[in-house]
């Protein structure tokens, strides 16, 4: 089982809760910096037009509407308790009038035990935070930042249009740890012009600040994106990861994450129909089984090559 070698996000879950937690992927509606003009236009390369979104729910649904059709969909699993999560573009980027009543209107279900919200580090202002910090006293009840890093290498991220340098995810990470609310990090492996050797300082890196989870997977290149057409004009320039690559590079990042730190994502989802490349990716469950299977035969736990550093 991959709970024996890593410290899994349903391990996190079970700690906080007390039980099994599913996540209700939602749409809160909100647009994106780096799509409407304000730091950028066209978002980041590899972002397809539905943006994390492609999985949620049309955000003109009301949001009781989208938690309803997202609790039908694990229902059946025997999920009874969830915590909410604003998935598609960036869920803090919005007026404190917007934000206020959609993240209380969630908060208020009593099936949900917390929020996650996926967002931006430049879109977390300290007027957030303090929202943030209001509604997790009012409602008793957790709230979670995921910011969407990919890379701690600012020419790859300037190279995707990413729009930020890490000086201010940074900061971001700090503030919030100031007030105590966790963090979780996502990360793309197999970025153009990264090195497998970039990619693991990238994670390094990030491991050292007061984060509290991390997602990885590896890229995907998808219809409609801008990295689609790079890729058809220019496809010398990935060097796109094989499956035993990406599953022997994905078990190096696990050695290097500090056991405190839970492991949300091993390997992406992305949408099957915008799928073009790499198409392992789409079986996620043998995916899934082939990780487990690397770090048992090579005995790979999640730390590990932290602690040879410091025997
Ligand atoms: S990945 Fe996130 S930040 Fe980048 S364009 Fe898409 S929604 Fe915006």
């Amino acid at each position: 089982m991959l709970e024996d070698r890593i410290y899994t996000l349903n391990t996190y879950y079970r700690r906080m809760f007390g039980e099994k937690i599913y996540k209700l992927s939602l749409n809160p509606g909100t647009t994106c910096p780096n799509r409407d003009g304000t730091c950028g236009t066209g978002g980041c390369t590899f972002c397809s037009a539905g943006g994390s979104g492609d999985f949620t729910a049309s955000p003109a649904i009301a949001m009781k509407e989208q938690l309803e059709f997202a609790r039908s969909l694990v229902r059946a699993k025997g999920a009874r308790r969830y915590v909410a999560y604003f998935q598609a573009f960036t869920g803090t980027y919005a007026p404190l009038s917007y934000l206020e009543p959609l993240y209380a209107s969630v908060l208020s279900e009593e099936d949900v035990l917390g929020l996650s919200i996926g967002t931006r580090p430049d879109c977390i202002p300290d007027e957030v935070i303090a929202l943030l910090v209001n509604l997790r006293s009012r409602f008793d009840k957790p709230v979670f930042i995921e910011l969407g890093l990919q890379t701690m290498n600012e020419s790859v991220a300037a190279a995707c249009n990413r729009g930020y340098r890490n000086e201010v995810f940074e900061d971001a990470v700090r503030r919030l740890a100031a007030v105590k609310i966790p963090v979780t990090v996502h990360m793309i492996l197999g970025l153009p012009q990264e090195t497998r050797e970039e990619m693991l300082d990238g994670i390094r890196a990030v491991c050292r600040l007061p984060i509290s989870g991390i997602k990885l997977q590896q890229l995907h290149i998808l219809k409609g994106t801008a990295m689609e057409k790079t890729y058809e004009n220019h496809p010398e320039q990935f060097a796109m990861m094989d499956e035993s690559c990406y599953i022997s590079t994905v078990a190096q990042a696990v050695a290097l994450i500090p056991p405190h730190i839970a492991i949300h994502r091993l390997t992406g989802d992305g949408p099957k129909k915008l799928l073009i490349m790499p198409l392992y990716t789409a079986n996620k469950k043998h995916m899934l089984s082939a990780i487990e299977t690397y770090l048992r035969e090579h005995d790979i736990m999640q730390g590990q090559a932290l602690l040879e550093t410091f025997s």
